[in-house]
């Protein structure tokens, strides 16, 4: 068995090295790399990515994870228990997947954001529609040779971004929110008539002004920048590898200044996890959080509970008058604090505020589900899309440009993923309400003590990377499985207010 770990270990040192630089490069190339140095740089990652396939795909490799699995009882350790079973889990695509067809996938993935931005911009889906079915043929075939007696169908794609998930659980958790949110949703924007002063809508936000608050945020939040770094980029993203270097970027737009204080602590909810971690899971698997549901709930949850809290702009917001003094004259904290939190159906997941937001991944949910059940062709997807969107946001896009076309997530083969974004919102409330039995959580913002949150996130989440499935660390967190009633009780009572 020594000697096995000692092969596997080996192979995960170089498997690393080759990540990192990976990393280094399309952090560099979504950050600050010149525009010009696009071609060379893709022609090295391909070269990188062909040496990184060659080791993950090597038969000795293969071989000791096999071996380590099958003896996974005399391994004591834990952690190194559950390294060995993600190690399983990743090698099994490797395995099982036709090597011609996965390269085959791979260039058609490196075509289809062109030719999806290309369908956007000229608002047709015709364009689009023949790589979209090629892409989701390949994720049919995929699915069938991944999957297994438990799981089959749909569900083999939802396991791999929320690890545990299946269609079952996520039909449970969907017709929660449509019988609880939609009416409630209906009810909230109709009489939401609110009239806001013009000097927040429409309005000019310098960029160095709005660089000096998001610093100041870094602060406030504990956000550990001699282990981090707040760069730009056109979408907001947070990138680590180890608990050391977790950056995170955000963007400034000067006609819309929230844009930029609720990306950059959206990202620092994510980059706080990832730092806090145990370090001594560095350079392991289970370096990172546990899975995309429960990294988005602490995004959000930085985000949505913390930042747009009204305890959290009586304290702060001064600061960001004392910065803009001429824009913000005249409107109190209780008009911002307002403006923050509309709620309103829009056609845009990514215009969508905290209420309806749950009810964009719906759509997309049960049009990825019919997808793979093979009850809708991709060709017909627009049309189900306006009819979804008018069911459940109770908005028709006009143009497929604001609908089937809006997200880039299908152009990269992303099915399965959307569903985490809801989840994580769901997995934030109850973790918020388990802390709120342990701390005084309100009273921490109030006192500019932040870090008091982060303490309890780190003892009960963070901690323990990617140790704990997204199952265990729920119950460990909250004391309960996960209930999706904590959310709907959150939202009821912010919202109703
Ligand atoms: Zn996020």
């Amino acid at each position: 068995m020594q000697k096995k770990l000692e092969v596997y270990f080996s192979f995960r040192r170089r498997i690393n090295a080759y990540r990192y630089i990976e990393w280094l490069l399309e952090w560099d190339q979504a950050t600050i790399a010149p525009k010009a140095s696009a071609k060379y740089r893709s022609e090295q990652i391909e070269v990188l990515s062909e040496e990184l396939h060659k080791i993950t795909s090597d038969p000795k490799y293969i071989k000791v994870v096999d071996e380590l699995y099958e003896n996974l009882e005399t391994i004591e350790d834990t952690d190194l228990k559950r390294e060995i079973k993600i190690a399983y889990r990743k090698s099994q695509v490797v395995k099982k997947v036709p090597k011609k067809e996965y390269i085959h996938y791979q260039v058609i993935l490196a075509q289809s954001t062109a030719i999806w931005a290309e369908a956007k911009e000229k608002d047709d889906f015709s364009i689009f529609a023949p790589i979209l079915d090629e892409i989701v043929q390949y994720n049919r075939k995929f699915v069938k040779y991944l999957q297994t007696e438990e799981l089959k169908g749909y569900s083999v794609l939802l396991d791999i971004y929320e690890e545990g998930a299946t269609v079952q659980k996520y039909d449970e958790f969907f017709d929660t929110i449509k019988e609880e949110l939609i009416p409630f949703v209906a009810q909230v924007t109709k009489k939401n008539k609110f009239k806001f002063n013009k000097k927040l809508t429409k309005n000019v936000y310098p960029r160095h002004e709005q660089k000096q608050f998001s610093k100041y945020l870094t602060e406030v939040f504990g956000y550990d920048l001699s282990r981090g770094y707040l760069g730009e980029s056109l979408h907001p993203f947070t990138s680590g590898v180890i608990s050391d270097d977790v950056r995170i970027t955000t963007e400034y737009e000067e006609n819309n200044f929230t844009a930029n204080i609720f990306s950059t602590i959206h990202e620092m909810g994510h980059a706080i996890y990832d730092q806090q971690h145990d370090p001594k899971y560095n350079g392991t698997l289970l370096q990172g959080g546990s899975s995309y549901g429960i990294h988005e709930s602490q995004s959000r949850m930085y985000e949505n509970m913390i930042g747009r809290s009204f305890s959290f702009w009586q304290l702060h917001y001064p600061k960001l008058m004392e910065l803009f003094p001429k824009q913000l004259k005249g409107i109190d904290v209780v008009e911002f604090y307002k403006f923050i939190n509309q709620a309103k159906r829009s056609l845009r997941r990514t215009d969508a505020d905290e209420l309806t937001y749950s009810l964009h991944i719906l759509v997309r949910y049960e049009i990825e589900k019919m997808l793979f059940e093979g009850s809708l062709k991709v060709r017909d997807i627009p049309k189900k899309w306006r009819q979804l969107m008018q069911m459940y946001v109770g908005k028709r896009p006009l143009k497929d440009a604001d609908g089937a076309l809006q997200d880039i997530h299908w152009a990269n083969g992303l099915f399965g993923y959307f569903p985490t974004y809801a989840l994580g919102s769901a997995y934030a409330a109850q973790i918020y309400h388990a802390m709120n039995e342990e701390i005084n959580v309100d009273s921490a913002i109030e006192n500019n003590n932040i870090r008091l949150i982060n303490a309890w996130l780190k003892e009960n989440i963070h901690q323990y990377g990617n140790s704990k499935t997204p199952e265990e660390l729920i119950l460990n967190a909250t004391k309960e499985p996960f209930n999706v009633h904590y959310y709907i009780d959150y939202l009821k009572r912010k919202f109703g207010d």
